[in-house]
């Protein structure tokens, strides 16, 4: 980011860039290093729950599943949604009841599926006749929700084809679950992470009422709606601040499903990704010919080490640097690794300092989601993204 652009980054309030620019002031790192301040977890936990009136917030961890984050927010009251055994073991270790998490995946090894309902997890996701099955065999009597497939999604990262079924699959699994001695309580979705605009989650709302509405007219007597992620962070482009966003979002819900007795929220990206920042070296700067109007500057991080989410230039996240009050120029952006799709932003250019050299320190703001875990162990040799938590 420029010197000339504003220093309010998102919805972040000032006393938390003082406290991650304190601590990158004072230290200096070896290797790219996420640093997460965890009060600024804790604010956006609790922007999030005052917007969302009365749906529980469960915490999807896979966003980012460090311990002093999953420990905060159990301490704070919220829920976790969780897509393996490690991850349950990780909600387990800091606290949280096995009622208050959920195995969401859709995706389940049979013998996890066993293990969580041994340790008590009530809780879980299917979309296909076979995973029905492997609950009622591993999980009997369990409450499962139905995921279903959105395809309206106007997200920056959608997710919709991978998971999910449609209305009449949808419809007949409920039948099969209750068959099968499962307990159906209602659907879920998710609308797309990196949802920007809350009315963008209307369309795909309408469509769940429509079946949801079926759904209860075949005899289902549905209780619950999760309404999934989607919630957005700050990069660059505008977005609601948190609480406002929530509370859009629950306010369509509630027009839409007046009567649906229990509401989750699984915000991951919209819980962490603000409070985080990764400082990260420029390695070398570059031209490819003396014509050349664009230069290349190559990060110690990329596309393997934690900025997984650069993949088709998705996300755009914002670099800053101690030369951003010097006229500027477009770059190319690369990692370090030597595999060629190791470039981060090549199509849309980045504006950086003409002064910019291999040494200078680059700041990437609002890296608190989807990171650390995307990080590749050990490809080229290059260390994964390293977490400091203060
Ligand atoms: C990843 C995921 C989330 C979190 O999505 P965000 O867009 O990061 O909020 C929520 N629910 C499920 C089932 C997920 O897979």
């Amino acid at each position: 980011m420029n010197a000339h652009v504003s220093p309010m980054v998102g919805s972040i309030p000032s006393t938390t860039l003082d406290r991650l620019d304190a601590y990158l002031a004072n230290h200096s790192f070896d290797k790219p290093t996420l640093i997460m301040d965890l009060n600024q977890v804790e604010a956006q936990y609790r922007a999030l729950k005052s917007g969302l009136g009365r749906a529980t917030i469960h915490y999807a961890v896979k966003a980012n599943p460090a311990r002093q984050i999953l420990s905060r927010l159990a301490t704070l009251g919220s829920r976790f949604d969780a897509a393996s055994r490690a991850e349950i073991e990780m909600c387990l270790e800091v606290g949280a009841h096995p009622s208050e998490i959920s195995f969401g995946n859709t995706i389940k090894r049979a013998s996890d599926i066993a293990w969580a309902a041994n340790q008590g997890i009530v809780l879980f996701a299917a979309d296909a006749d076979e995973e029905l099955e492997k609950l009622a065999q591993n999980a009997p009597g369990a409450s499962v929700y139905i995921r279903l497939l959105v395809d309206v999604s106007q997200a920056d990262w959608p997710l919709s084809r991978k998971f999910g079924c449609d209305r009449d699959t949808a419809l007949r699994l409920l039948g099969l679950a209750k068959s099968l001695g499962l307990n159906a309580v209602g659907f879920s979705f998710h609308v797309g992470s990196q949802t920007r605009r809350a009315e963008m989650w209307g369309p795909t709302l309408d469509t769940l009422a429509a079946i949801w509405a079926d759904a209860r007219n075949a005899g289902h007597a549905l209780t619950m709606l999760n309404i999934g992620g989607g919630f957005p962070a700050f990069y660059g482009e505008d977005i609601d601040a948190p609480t406002a966003y929530a509370a859009k979002v629950i306010e369509m819900v509630e027009a839409r499903f007046p009567h649906v007795a229990h509401i989750m929220a699984e915000p991951g990206r919209g819980m962490v990704a603000e409070a985080g920042v990764i400082a990260a070296e420029v390695l070398l700067v570059s031209r490819k010919s003396d014509r050349d109007i664009h230069r290349w500057v190559y990060l110690d991080i990329g596309r393997f080490s934690g900025l997984a989410e650069t993949e088709g230039e998705a996300i755009r996240y914002q670099f800053e640097t101690p030369r951003d009050a010097d006229p500027s120029g477009p770059c190319i952006v690369a990692g370090p690794s030597c595999d060629s799709a190791d470039v981060l932003y090549e199509k849309r250019t980045v504006a950086l300092p003409l002064t910019l050299k291999s040494g200078d320190r680059v700041l990437i703001r609002n890296t608190g989601a989807y990171t650390t875990t995307y990080a590749s162990v050990g490809f080229n040799g290059f260390p994964p993204l390293d977490l400091v938590v203060i």
